[in-house]
């Protein structure tokens, strides 16, 4: 499929996100989404399988949203057919004391996958350039440092064989209103309202200051961000699962080779 320039921006581009659509959906109708959604699946878990067999490479796949943007629908969705052997899904939340005595990049950097997995990151580092610098956690200099921080460290897990992959969902505010409401209005969605989500909305700005500063600090050759229309989710699902069977395809991987002379085994009975 195209990729426009705004899914995928050139590394030191500098992003302004009141230029991105959230309701982007390109020239793409969504039952034609849809069935190439499904190719695209097919694709992955073969490539998976590979990945998997040959281990010699991973996958980092990083999600980051303002909150009903969509990260957990996302793994569901995009990582449905794969052998979740081959899967590691963390969850980021507030860092405990024992995570706050050390750098930020500690906690991380255990969950990195290792060879032959997918990892799949539900916020990560970039909580602590997002989060941590509109609620004024750290002082100003603290989080200013930690950009060049986070390139290193992209850069020493690329070099150590980890594909990474990084999406930004981006929402509109009045979608996240929507998602909110649905969330009040449906029983079985009762347990995904947090009151706590309401001040984070207020500060909706801000964030949208620190997610630019991070797309456009952060956005490398070895670690690129894409900038993902999430109003509609078949749209998402189709461009996160286009970018990875991309990555995966262009690792070129093979299945390790077997056994000498398999042809003469003979099973006994
Ligand atoms: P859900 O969709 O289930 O609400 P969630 O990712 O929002 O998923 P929560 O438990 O609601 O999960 O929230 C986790 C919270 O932890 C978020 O508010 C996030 O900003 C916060 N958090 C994550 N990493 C850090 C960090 N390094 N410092 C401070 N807060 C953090
Ligand atoms: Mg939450």
């Amino acid at each position: 499929m195209q990729h426009q320039q705004t899914i995928q921006p050139q590394p030191g581009q500098q992003i302004n996100l009141a230029g991105y659509d959230p309701d982007y959906t390109g020239d793409w109708e969504k039952d034609l989404a849809r069935r190439q959604f499904k190719d695209n699946q097919e694709r992955m878990d073969a490539l998976q399988n590979v990945l998997y067999a040959e281990h010699k490479h991973a996958l980092l796949i990083v999600l980051q949203a303002m909150d009903a943007g969509g990260k957990d629908s996302t793994i569901r969705k995009v990582m449905e057919g794969i052998n979740p052997q081959g899967v590691h899904v963390w969850s980021f939340k507030q860092p405990t004391p024992e995570e706050l005595d050390h750098d930020f990049l500690w906690r991380i950097h255990q969950h990195v996958p290792a060879k032959g997995m997918i990892g799949i990151f539900n916020r990560s580092h970039y909580e602590d350039v997002l989060v941590v610098r509109v609620n004024k956690l750290v002082p100003d200099d603290v989080w200013q440092a930690r950009y060049d921080h986070i390139n290193a460290f992209e850069r020493l897990i690329a070099d150590s064989g980890v594909t990474i992959l990084k999406f930004y969902l981006h929402i509109s505010k009045a979608e996240q209103k929507e998602r909110f409401e649905d969330r009040l209005k449906e029983p079985d969605k009762h347990w995904k309202f947090s009151r706590g989500d309401l001040p984070v909305r207020k500060r909706w700005d801000d964030y949208m200051a620190a997610y630019e500063d991070a797309l456009t600090r952060c956005n490398t050759a070895w670690a690129p961000w894409y900038i993902v229309p999430a109003n509609h989710k078949w749209y998402r699902d189709l461009v996160i699962s286009d970018a990875i069977v991309r990555a995966l395809e262009s690792l070129h991987m093979e299945y390790p080779a077997p056994e000498p002379d398999l042809d003469k085994v003979k099973i006994p009975d």
